[in-house]
């Protein structure tokens, strides 16, 4: 089976107020022993799933670089002795406060070819409201590093909507970064997550951010800038110069199968010849990890997507991307064409110009209104397949 693999490293140096994500305080004691185990995990889900191909490999978290040079080495090893042949792309994530020459050197040499920096704002004051480990100018010089060892071969994160963020201020943070040389910028909304110490923060009054039309407005004038600077909108959130996509995430948005290692990763494997899926999710719990005893698959829950859930996804997923859902595949998976399932909500989407001439896809600015054009699939699709089996749009978003 062909399937990319993503691996989960749930460590952090500290908590940003924003994040949701599973992630640890990185237990210096607990490290060689994760590293072990996912080893273990790797070779488990490799043989379980007759793995003969490997498109694209992601390393993400949490903070893998924390795990330092010599650990991810020895995770890159492994992959190579395990995988029939070297990816043809391998994506790592990194913070600024834990790059350094001997990581990206390392990296380098054992076949990455991407980085991906997590630097989010270089505005001292925003980065300081959410306590976002690292400096402005700790990030400025990971950007220097980065580009040293992966020129035009890396990715920037940056976030719209934080404290104290202007539009200026943004714009100015997207012409540095891709004057360091990035070739690719995902560019997020800042989501303000219940549970969360930014959540709370705001719901006092101690912090403010910026209302829902502010928000709005930055990321506008973030994503303005990098398409006036010859980046491609190619998905709702990331841009990239022409041939700088990254191949993990549109396998994603293509719903084509990956595996996922790490405590609280995901994975979905595809049956094309069915039309449906397993999904599979880890425990998001380190303890449980670390104590796996490697008899069965770590703690994880399992689900089967039935074909009615796989549309709804393969759907949403495609219609992300300014390429839209792949057609031909969709009509082999599924053994009937987006155009016969959806035909109205096509139609009134093209006649507002919002559907691209010549493809099965959202204009840019359809992008924009991307939430409310799933709205719309998904209640003509209630009336085309079982309507037990729908869910609420919102579901989704
Ligand atoms: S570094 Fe990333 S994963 Fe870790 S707490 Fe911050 S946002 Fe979350």
């Amino acid at each position: 089976m062909n399937a990319s693999l993503y691996i989960h490293i749930p460590f952090c140096i500290s908590h940003c107020d924003y994040c949701d994500f599973y992630s640890e305080i990185a237990p210096s004691t607990a490290l060689d022993r994760f590293v072990a185990v996912l080893q273990t995990e790797l070779e488990m889900v490799f043989h379980q799933y007759h793995i003969t191909s490997v498109p694209t490999l992601y390393m993400g978290g949490g903070t893998p670089s924390v795990l330092g040079w010599r650990r991810l080495k020895t995770i890159l090893d492994h992959c190579n002795r395990l995988f029939p042949s070297w990816p043809a792309e391998v994506t790592v994530e990194a913070n600024p406060e834990s790059v350094d020459d001997a990581l990206l050197s390392m990296l380098k040499d054992r076949g990455v070819n991407r980085i991906s920096l997590g630097i989010q704002s270089l505005a001292e004051d925003a980065r300081r409201a959410v306590h976002r480990s690292g400096s402005a100018a700790q990030c400025r010089i990971a950007l220097a590093q980065t580009a040293r060892f992966f020129p035009a071969s890396f990715s920037v994160d940056l976030m719209a909507g934080l404290p104290f963020q202007t539009q200026d201020g943004l714009v100015d943070d997207i012409h540095e970064v891709l004057a360091a040389g990035a070739s690719h910028v995902s560019l997020y909304s800042l989501i303000l997550e219940e549970a969360t110490p930014l959540a709370a923060q705001v719901h006092s009054g101690r912090i403010k951010i910026p209302c829902e039309e502010e928000a709005e407005d930055l990321w506008l004038a973030g994503r303005n800038a990098l398409v006036h600077c010859g980046f491609n909108p190619y998905e709702v959130s990331n841009f990239a110069l022409s041939g700088h996509e990254s191949r993990h995430n549109m396998r994603y948005w293509r719903m084509e199968s990956w595996l996922a290692c790490g405590p609280g990763a995901s994975g979905t494997i595809i049956n094309e010849r069915e039309g449906t899926a397993l999904r599979y999710t880890n425990k998001a719990n380190l303890a449980s990890y670390l104590s796996w005893d490697t008899a069965d698959f770590p703690p994880r829950e399992e689900e089967t997507l039935d074909q009615e859930t796989l549309i709804q996804e393969s759907l949403m997923m495609g219609f992300r991307t300014l390429m839209g859902p792949d057609e031909a595949l969709f009509q082999r998976r599924f053994h009937q064409s987006i155009s016969e399932l959806i035909p109205e909500t096509l139609s009134a989407w093209k006649h507002r110009d919002l559907i691209q001439e010549n493809r099965l896809a959202l204009t840019a600015d359809g992008l924009l209104l991307l939430n409310s054009f799933l709205v719309d699939c998904f209640r003509e699709l209630e009336s085309s397949i079982r309507p037990s089996k729908m869910k609420a749009a919102d579901t989704f978003d």
